[in-house]
Parts: C-alpha cells; structure tokens; sequence
C-alpha cells in the first residue's frame, strides 16, 4: 500500500492484475462483473485492517482462552448509485454482517454536479464506522456529495474506496472532506471533457450493467 497525503493507493499485484482486465475494453460484461467483485473483495480486506478488536473468553474443544473478535456495531456500506452497486456484494463477502445503506445520486451532463434522487440508510449510523463505494472518483462531485449527506448523522468514521480515481477529483474530495481517507486500485492521469477519467475503465456502470 503506498500512501500520499490522505490516499492510499492499493497496489497489491492480484488487484493491479485484476484492474488491468478491467480495463481493457473488449472485457465482456460478466468478466468485468466478477473482476470488479473480486477488487473490492480484496479491498475490503485492506480498509478493514484497522477495525478495532475486543478480547472475549472462548473456548475451544481442548480449552478455554481469550480471543480477538470485532469491536462495536456492524459496518456500514454506502452504495452510491448504480456503480457502487459492483462493489457491494465483494464487500459483503468478507463482511457479511454489514449493513447496507443506498445513496443515489447521477451527474448533471451540463454542470457535472451532483444530483440526488434516492437516500436510504440503516437507522442509528452514529456509532458505526461506514464505507462509502463508488468505483470511480472522477469530478469527486458524487463522493463529496454522498459524504456531505452522511456527515451531519455523524458516524464514528467514513472510509471512501474506489477502484480508479483522478488528481481532480482526489483533490476536489480532500478540499471539502480532508478527514475522509480515500483507498483506490489506481490514480490516473486526469479527466476529458465529459468528466471521464483517462485512461480509466470507460462507464462503470454501463460495463457493470451492460447497458451500452
Ligand atoms: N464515471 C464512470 O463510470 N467512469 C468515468 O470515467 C467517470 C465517471
């Protein structure tokens, strides 16, 4: 993991790998899918890695002892709309208690901004930790505003993870939120002029959805 300022940049070789498949544009939309699911299987793995632990007395068939398990209330994943949906179910894999919260949000093709039309999250999120999904963070705007929404029901943390990221919306995220750590696959070069990253994987959702 290599980190730069508040970003943590997840270079484990099966994710780079697996990313590359992506990537590649005659993929079909069952591979990218199922890479996708693995990627944030892998990433969960990572961003879980500081989870608090709590020692409880067990016992095992030949003896009693203290052991780790997790501390506090399950984890939240917030599922920004459709592409963070690619993303979930990899996540729950390895965390299978979680809750799951949906924030749906699509960009105004004039503006870039974000535009909200659905928003439903478990009860009572503040004395958990969430993880806010989205695979790609292009303007940033749909990540600064899916954390400005979560925010004033202040949870106990907000963990951002994507699968490719740009320098644009990296730094749009961190001027607005610089207390949200971001973990990304990749950081690519920038943005065109509809806002899609370079090189990037294309429309997410579509490739996710098969809808293009
Ligand atoms: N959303 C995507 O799915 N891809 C991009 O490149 C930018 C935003």
């Amino acid at each position: 993991m290599t980190t730069i300022g508040t970003v943590r940049v997840i270079d484990h070789p099966l994710i780079q790998h697996k990313l590359t498949l992506m990537r590649q544009k005659e993929r079909s939309t069952n591979s990218f899918r199922e890479l996708l699911g693995e990627i944030s299987t892998l990433l969960a793995y990572e961003v879980t890695r500081d989870l608090p632990l709590v020692y409880q007395e067990i016992e095992t068939p030949l003896a009693r002892m203290r052991a780790p398990m997790l501390e506090g209330k399950k984890v939240v994943l917030v599922n920004i709309l459709r592409a963070g949906s690619g993303m979930v179910d990899g996540m729950l894999r390895i965390l299978p208690s979680a809750r799951v919260g949906h924030i749906g949000l699509y960009r105004d093709p004039e503006t870039l901004g974000a535009v909200e039309y659905y928003y439903k999250m478990p009860n009572e999120i503040d004395d958990r930790d969430i993880i806010v999904v989205d695979p790609m963070i292009a303007t940033g705007n749909s990540a600064v505003a899916a954390v400005d929404r979560i925010k004033p029901a202040r949870p106990k943390s907000i963990k951002l993870v994507c699968i490719v990221a740009s320098p644009e919306g990296l730094a749009n995220f961190h001027e607005v939120h610089p207390d949200v750590p971001v973990f990304t696959a990749a950081i690519d070069e920038g943005l065109d002029d509809h806002g899609y990253i370079l090189p990037g994987l294309g429309d997410a959702g579509d490739r996710l959805f098969g809808t293009k």
